[in-house]
């Protein structure tokens, strides 16, 4: 088979670095091996995200910027996948007429037909088919991951809580769990094949296997905490309405599932919630995350927060700005609310000015940028456990990015999936070894703004 290179530009979320991988998994029973060089690309697919206004810009702005490659070559095949696909469908073949291929985010999997197709016709192809329920054939163990220590695995897809500023169930559509032994032979798998890290994925993972009626949440964790050679489990995203019991409960029970949970919560005002159809108040939020922290002291908490959503006045951002201070988060995403089509806050009147909202995202950024440091700061003279997954940025721009020598520089993750940057060597082998994929206990030394530095721990 001839050899084929595909080039995919990922915009957007975790869930879309797993479709990207997905993509590159079906597209190599075609002959195609992805390259990080766009020019010697026979097939260019952009990967797009709606979930804000900028991020859909983004995407048209790649697609724009390929017209010249197109134009010098006519045999490039383009595609766009993704959200975007999913919600403008054929309107995009209008809007960038050098593009081939619209597909959804349903049909990754009928992506290399797609493609066969417009090789041999020079055809245009829309596909935005949106299939109740998931297939088994619908994923493929992914080739690509982050990192050869951590992969993504998909749990589910699509979304049934229509929160009003959202777009994920219009465009990922309903709500729907993959079955336990399809998620644990995947991982199975990936594990053969070195991983030692999972992040389970899903919209609202608290609510998996739900509607099936299939195993819950809680017990797909034991099941894959059972799984030999696997280190490190962790999931996103969840929602704190559906935080039950027995999921904090794994948190203390399992030994593999990090103490980490990203919660968000968006914001932290009563009438706000209820405008962003959130479906719990602010002392629901708070008592979950207090009832989190007396099953898992150490649990590291991140969230999500959205600012001037319509109508958040400036009490309603005082109430957010308390409830940042009251949590101590260990991380937040800030975002500045944007108009999306179909999302039913776009109609509502009472817009905050982009100037108050640009304002508002400064103010948490810099409040959290305190509560970072302080817990960054406590960790240090600690001696905490990293999963180290390769060289440090710091050790690759030292050797100039290039060179087949051992790192003298690590980076990891803590449990709390904190970053650390390391030094030194393993006494235990007596030599200079790769880390790879090996936990080792680390001394943190300084604490800096978005990641910890220290060294390897003396044996015991
Ligand atoms: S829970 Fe809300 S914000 Fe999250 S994907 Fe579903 S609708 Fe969107």
């Amino acid at each position: 088979m001839q050899s084929k290179h595909v080039f995919i530009y990922t915009i957007g979320c975790q869930m879309n670095v797993y479709d990207s991988q997905q993509m590159t998994a079906f597209l190599a029973s075609d002959g195609y091996t992805p390259t990080e060089d766009i020019d010697t690309a026979d097939l260019i697919i952009a990967n797009t995200c709606t979930i804000r206004a900028k991020a859909e810009q983004k995407a048209f702005s790649f697609l724009g910027r390929l017209a010249t490659a197109k134009a010098r070559r006519p045999g490039l095949i383009i595609a766009i996948g993704g959200c975007v696909a999913q919600q403008e469908g054929e309107r995009i073949l209008r809007r960038v007429p050098h593009v081939d291929i619209v597909f959804g985010t349903h049909a990754v999997s009928r992506l290399p037909d797609m493609v066969r197709q417009v090789a041999q016709r020079r055809c245009r192809i829309v596909d935005t088919t949106q299939v109740e329920g998931i297939d088994a054939h619908e994923f493929l163990p992914t080739i690509a991951t982050p990192s050869p220590v951590s992969a993504f695995v998909t749990i589910m897809r699509g979304c049934d809580n229509y929160c009003t500023y959202c777009v994920v169930p219009h465009v990922r559509g309903r709500e729907a769990s993959r079955s336990a032994s399809e998620i644990i032979s995947e991982i199975e798998g990936l594990v053969a094949g070195g991983v030692r890290e999972v992040t389970l994925l899903g919209q609202n993972v608290n609510s998996y296997g739900e509607k099936e009626g299939i195993s819950d949440f809680p017990e797909l964790l034991a099941q894959i905490n059972a799984i030999d050679g696997l280190t490190r489990i962790r999931f996103t995203t969840s929602h704190p309405k559906d935080l039950s019991e027995p999921l904090m409960c794994a948190f203390r029970d399992l030994s593999k599932l990090c103490d980490h949970i990203h919660l968000p919560v968006q914001s932290g005002s009563d009438t706000i919630l209820k405008g962003m159809n959130r479906q719990y108040t602010r002392s629901v939020y708070l008592d979950r995350v207090a009832q989190l922290r007396t099953y898992c002291p150490t649990i590291a908490i991140t969230s999500d927060i959205i600012v001037g959503f319509p109508g958040e006045d400036e009490a309603d951002f005082q109430a957010t700005q308390s409830l940042i201070d009251a949590v101590g988060f260990d991380g937040l995403f800030v975002f500045m609310y944007s108009d999306r089509p179909n999302a039913a806050a776009t109609r509502l009147p009472e817009k905050v000015a982009e100037t108050v909202k640009r304002d508002r995202l400064q103010q948490v950024l810099s409040q959290q940028e305190a509560h970072t440091r302080r817990r960054h700061r406590a960790l240090v003279g600690q001696t905490v456990t990293v999963l180290v997954e390769g060289r440090s940025k710091q050790d690759h721009a030292a050797s100039g990015g290039v060179g087949a020598r051992l790192p003298v520089q690590w980076m990891g993750r803590t449990d709390g999936n904190k970053i650390v940057n390391f030094a030194g060597v393993d006494e235990g082998s007596g030599e200079r070894r790769n880390l790879t994929g090996s936990t080792v206990d680390v001394i943190i030394k300084k604490a800096l703004a978005h990641s910890l530095w220290g060294e390897i721990a003396p044996r015991r």
